[in-house]
């Protein structure tokens, strides 16, 4: 008895740290196939900024410009409609743009599959309207991703590709930007995608102290195109 006891209760935990797995961990591809890197063999990694555009995001463009790097701003479509200018720019300095939905809420993932869909259908017209030009990158809030989610993306009708990271910074948990910086540098590896955020006071400086970091130790910062 004590041992059936005792392996239920393995096999209930085991399967709820894999369902934690196959729900946060966006690499994971339980629920939605996710690229998480890309297929490179040199020194290069690519940049990813989620949660813009906000007040931060022009320090995070002129550090770029300064170090002529591409990235990807996976843009909440309630923020860039807020700050559509920052939007513009973002695109017109030669970045990519993606839609990481318009609510950004904690409730995201547990909405229906038709409140999924009309949320990010929302967002990609937002964008639309503001740049002319259609979204097709999708990023789930939080990086979660679920059936309902993966249901609602089928819905909108829009052939969206998911793209996730395979290098989480952490930068929005704050701490020295050094060891924001070593968190990153000890984890990358060509091709690797890096999960940043353009929201903080502190992004624009961090982002300086990284590239300069990454220049030095001999890596390049890749254009970030997700073509089939
Ligand atoms: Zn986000």
């Amino acid at each position: 008895m004590f041992l059936l006891v005792t392996s239920a209760i393995i096999v209930f935990l085991s399967l709820l740290i894999y369902l934690f797995y196959a729900s946060y961990y966006i690499g994971s591809g339980v629920y939605l196939k996710a690229q998480c890197k890309l297929p490179v063999k040199e020194k290069t990694v690519f940049l990813s900024f989620d949660d813009g555009p906000s007040a931060y995001t022009t320090g995070v463009l002129d550090v770029l410009k300064r170090h002529n790097a591409k990235a990807i701003f996976f843009l909440i479509g309630e923020n860039a409609e807020k700050n559509p200018e920052f939007v513009r720019v973002i695109v017109a300095e030669g970045h990519e743009i993606g839609n990481h939905s318009f609510c950004h809420k904690g409730t995201f993932p547990l909405m229906s599959s038709k409140q999924i869909a009309e949320d990010i259908k929302h967002c990609n017209q937002t964008l639309t309207d503001i740049t002319g030009k259609t979204p097709n990158l999708f990023r789930p809030p939080f990086g979660v991703t679920n059936p309902l989610i993966s249901s609602g993306l089928k819905k909108t009708g829009i052939p969206f590709k998911t793209i996730g990271w395979d290098v989480r910074s952490f930068d929005t948990m704050g701490g020295e930007n050094a060891k924001i910086v070593d968190r990153i540098t000890n984890q990358i590896e060509p091709g690797s995608i890096i999960l940043l955020h353009d929201r903080m006071e502190f992004s624009a400086e961090l982002l300086e102290l990284l590239l300069t970091r990454l220049e030095n130790e001999g890596w390049t910062i890749g254009v970030p195109k997700f073509e089939e």
